[in-house]
């Protein structure tokens, strides 16, 4: 498989206040030794996925505080759940891609389920979102995935790539080689329930397919494809095996420092 370098995010939803972010990164910082020495069966020492953390957007500050201290800053990145399409002004209540940049965050999550359902937008809100992340020197993590209802009426991956396609519809090469896409079904968030992991190689081959078929091989070979949905540490090493998958994006389990980092240490 191309060498692109794994990735697993943790999504904490609205989760863990400003005290409780600092707490995590004190937790998770302490385990951080388990890293060293590890190795694989060819005795090279393991490789780290890369390894994100998006917080809500208060305890952003201090999480990333907390990070410093501990000097972790090369070893885990920050992110936002969410982003204003627009750059500043008389929009209260929302917060800008430059607001998230300067405060060091790596990662934007565009169109999460819970966002699309929550907060519904349309498509070119999103293409226009992924724009303002991408111009602010940030990544985002575009999330697809069809819903419990679509799954009922037989619609899957089709539902997914439609979304994929118009997220990305404005971006060229250069910009779509820094997309994350996280293909994540609905009704696997948070339920426990794992698509059969057939399902979801088929699900993350047609997904690359299709960035081959807009944007070429080379940028087909660099994106970075995750899986969502349910993931815990022990379905992580099971999942990760497959073709074509480069991590995860954790909800729940990301909210436990040391579930986090088991679900880290298989990827
Ligand atoms: C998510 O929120 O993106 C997610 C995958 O949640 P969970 O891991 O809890 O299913």
């Amino acid at each position: 498989r191309p060498r692109r370098k794994p990735l697993v995010v943790g999504n904490w939803k609205m989760n863990l206040n400003h005290r409780e972010a600092a707490q995590w990164m004190i937790d998770y910082s302490g385990m951080n030794d388990a890293w060293e020495g590890r190795m694989t069966a060819s005795g090279q020492p393991l490789d780290r996925p890369e390894i994100g953390i998006l917080p809500p957007f208060t305890s952003l500050q201090s999480f990333i505080e907390t990070l410093d201290e501990r000097g972790m800053r090369g070893q885990l990145h920050v992110g936002a759940q969410t982003v204003s399409d627009i750059a500043s002004g008389a929009y209260t209540g929302d917060i800008s891609a430059d607001m998230l940049s300067t405060l060091g965050c790596r990662y934007v999550l565009v169109g999460h389920s819970e966002q699309r359902r929550y907060h519904p937008e349309d498509d070119d809100t999103f293409a226009t979102k992924m724009r303002v992340v991408l111009d602010n020197g940030m990544q985002p993590i575009l999330c697809i995935g069809e819903t419990q209802s679509g799954r009922e009426h037989g619609i899957g991956i089709d539902y997914a790539l439609r979304q994929l396609g118009e997220a990305v519809s404005q971006m060229g090469c250069e910009d779509m080689k820094r997309v994350v896409v996280a293909y994540e079904p609905v009704w696997s968030i948070g339920t426990g329930n794992v698509p059969d992991l057939n399902v979801i190689e088929s699900a993350l081959a047609d997904i690359r397919d299709f960035i081959n078929a807009s944007f070429g091989a080379d940028i087909a070979a660099a994106v970075r494809i995750l899986y969502g949905g349910s993931v815990k540490p022990d379905n992580a090493a099971s999942i990760i095996r497959l073709h074509d998958i480069d991590g995860f994006l954790v909800g729940g389990a990301s909210l436990d420092p040391r579930s986090f980092a088991k679900i880290c240490h298989r990827t």
